[in-house]
């Protein structure tokens, strides 16, 4: 299937169902999952721990696949695809943002921040254009040739945020972005990730535990009984 599919910028989740089998009896994480979010969206998913929020992430970023109900961002079922498809597909189409950043020690700040493109080759001069622009957004412009451990860990979050934005994807997802950082670094992330995929055209949906960043974002919803519920 050819996956240069526009990025019409739209997610559709609905009745999302997810168990676990343990040795001895079923998990039934998500029960019946429905959402719709459309270009510059953004939400933040809240709840104890325990209670899905990381499986419906996983599951969203097509990392594991559904017991029943559908996903289709920008118009595509992305578990019609196959293996290959399937990652070329969430290479382009979505962006992952980590608790701990998982940048790559050995590569400076520019070169993280490329590392999406290298999936399809040497980065071209778009690329490099590209990252410099996202660099200079999270403000970062002088960090370039740093290595990840010269770096504080706000800035590391921002190099991270610069990386989910450079293939322009569709769809962010964001696990506790703000989990590992002080209140006042916090902060600045939490701005930087509320605007920039904004910005963008982005769908932002953000795990998250922290009071500040779910009252940032556009929406919020619990988790509760494996169902989604609208946070008042
Ligand atoms: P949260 O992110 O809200 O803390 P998770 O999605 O990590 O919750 O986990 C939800 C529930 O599913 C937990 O009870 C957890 O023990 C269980 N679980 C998660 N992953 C697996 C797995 N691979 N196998 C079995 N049980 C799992």
């Amino acid at each position: 299937m050819n996956t240069n599919v526009s990025k019409s910028g739209q997610l559709e989740v609905t009745g999302l169902t997810k168990s676990y089998q343990s040795a001895d009896n079923a998990i039934d994480v998500l029960r019946d999952v429905s959402l719709s979010l459309t270009s510059g969206d953004s939400l933040a998913i809240i709840g104890p721990s325990g209670t899905g929020k990381s499986t419906l992430l996983h599951l969203l970023g097509t990392l594991d696949r559904p017991d029943a109900g559908s996903i289709r961002i920008d118009g595509v079922d992305p578990f019609e695809l196959d293996e290959l498809d399937l990652s070329k597909f969430r290479n382009t189409h979505i962006g992952f943002i980590f608790q701990d950043h998982h940048l790559l020690p050995h590569l400076n700040v520019i070169e993280n921040v490329l590392i999406p493109c290298l999936a399809h080759g040497k980065p071209t001069t778009t690329h490099y254009d590209r990252a410099n622009d996202l660099l200079e957004s999270v403000g970062l412009s002088d960090r370039f040739t740093h290595l990840p451990k010269q770096l504080s860990g706000g800035e590391r979050e921002r190099v991270a945020i610069a990386r989910a934005l450079l293939m322009s994807p569709s769809l962010i997802l964001a696990d506790e972005p703000t989990g590992n950082l002080d209140r006042k670094t916090a902060d600045q992330v939490t701005e930087v990730l509320t605007e920039l995929p904004k910005q963008h055209g982005a769908i932002l949906i953000a795990v998250t535990h922290s009071q500040s960043l779910a009252e940032s974002l556009q929406q919020r919803q619990e988790l509760i009984d494996g169902k989604l519920q609208p946070v008042t």
